[in-house]
């Protein structure tokens, strides 16, 4: 049975998604003559005011450098930018602020760990652990570091549904595996992999992990402590916050063992001509003039989705993937990739329509003002892995509507009009 939208509305009562959307106010567009549905948010989410007049607000009235100024406004600024790693911090329920290390999104936190971590550990002989579920971001880094170190890089594979196989774990993690990288969300299925478990077994054989949280923090309740990694990197401008902005939580023991790597101003202790000697965690690894209002922004940003509730928003998401699915499941030629189960994927459909080109589907769906994704969605052996070129890709977040599942169906209707199918 196939659940009504205002189903879908009562299972979501926590929280109000029509009006929220007031809070977004790029939502009321007009693209090509129609309202906008935007359906892109795995690439990136839409931003509240909350979070625009945050940033506007920083740059209004307190805007100068941060530490090193002896005036009111560099002292305002520093207490907004250290207060904003505060919030940020009690957000993912770390409790040392200084555990939480700014980079420009997970990318760059990745980047960090290979080259701050993990030029000077790996060697040749050492196994980095990944899966074929993974971004471009948390593969490109680990082949990079294996070419200059000799380590091998080692993979989990899926099952036919999208989730990872986990049957074979225990031969692929060895004595000699130093790291396992792995996403907490699949940007391309959705699918939401048990990390607690993985890092169970991985601490066992005295492995770090490290967690891709692109596509978590925007729409799970993640609690950094309670799941179990070391490290974990996210990007600000998939949960509300600007783009530029993101981070990385490591533990304390572990990110004392990084080398410094961008050396520069606000990194150092003491400068020599010849030597230097460094700051405390987190400036250590944050070298040069940060993002302050960048920080400003993903602060007001995690402040907006606590104050919504992670898990209501998670509800909502979940309940809308119900709905779409269900509809998806009715549609002749369409095929869905990734768990069946809502439950165990976040709010991200990818799929293809007979063999429309999914580029084709993106540009038919954009003219009724229905924005989604088409491509390899930087997963490129993830597709090869599923036989396919590239797939489209449906993203909800939390003010997306039943109806903006509707306008995709008619829109998906419309382009089997249009291809004859
Ligand atoms: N990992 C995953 C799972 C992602 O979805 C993305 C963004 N699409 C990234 C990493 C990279 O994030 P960013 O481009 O913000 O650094």
């Amino acid at each position: 049975m196939i659940m009504s939208p205002s189903t879908v509305r009562t299972r979501t009562s926590a929280f109000d998604a029509a009006r929220l959307r007031d809070d977004f106010p790029i939502l009321r567009e007009q693209v090509n003559g129609k309202p906008l549905v935007y359906l892109d948010n795995a690439a990136t989410t839409q931003k509240p005011r909350a979070v625009t007049d945050a940033i506007a607000r920083y740059y209004a009235h307190d805007n100068a450098n941060v530490h090193r100024g002896l005036h009111e406004l560099a002292s305002r600024a520093t207490d907004a930018f250290e207060g904003a790693r505060e919030r940020v911090a009690r957000f993912f329920g770390v409790a040392d602020a200084a555990e939480m290390v700014w980079t420009r999104g997970t990318t760059e936190a990745i980047n960090l760990v290979a080259y701050a971590w993990g030029l000077d550990r790996l060697r040749a002989g050492d196994e980095v652990l990944l899966s074929v579920l993974e971004h471009h971001s948390n593969l490109v880094p680990w082949q990079m570091l294996a070419q200059r170190t000799g380590a091998r890089l080692r993979f989990i594979d899926i099952d036919e549904q999208g989730r990872l196989d986990l049957s074979a774990l225990d031969e692929v993690l060895t004595k000699r595996t130093k790291l396992v990288c792995i996403g907490h969300v699949s940007n391309a299925l959705g699918t939401v992999n048990p990390v607690a478990h993985i890092a169970e077994r991985a601490h066992a054989v005295g492995a770090l992990v490290l967690v891709d949280g692109a596509q978590s923090a925007p729409h799970l309740p993640v609690d950094l402590p309670a799941l179990g990694c070391d490290l974990y990197a996210f990007s600000g401008h998939k949960m509300c916050g600007p783009t530029g902005m993101g981070g990385l939580w490591g533990r304390r023991d572990v990110l004392e063992t990084f080398a410094p790597f961008h050396g520069g101003g606000d990194m150092i202790d003491t400068v020599e001509l010849e030597s230097s000697t460094y700051a405390q965690l987190p400036n250590r690894l944050e070298a040069g003039t940060p993002h302050i209002a960048g920080a400003v922004g993903l602060a007001a940003a995690c402040d907006y989705l606590a104050g919504i509730g992670r898990d209501a928003i998670l509800a909502h998401e979940r309940a809308l993937m119900t709905y779409a699915l269900e509809r998806m499941a009715e549609v002749p030629d369409l095929t869905v990739y990734g768990p069946a189960d809502p439950a165990e994927r976040s709010g991200v459909v990818s799929f293809t329509l007979g063999d429309v080109h999914p580029h084709d589907l993106a540009t038919i769906l954009d003219g009724e003002g229905i924005a989604i994704r088409a491509g390899h969605h930087c997963a490129q052996p993830l597709m090869k892995r599923l036989g396919v070129g590239s797939t489209a890709r449906a993203s909800f977040y939390l003010y997306n509507t039943a109806g903006d599942v509707d306008r995709l169906m008619d829109g998906l209707e419309r382009a089997r009009r249009l291809f004859g199918l």
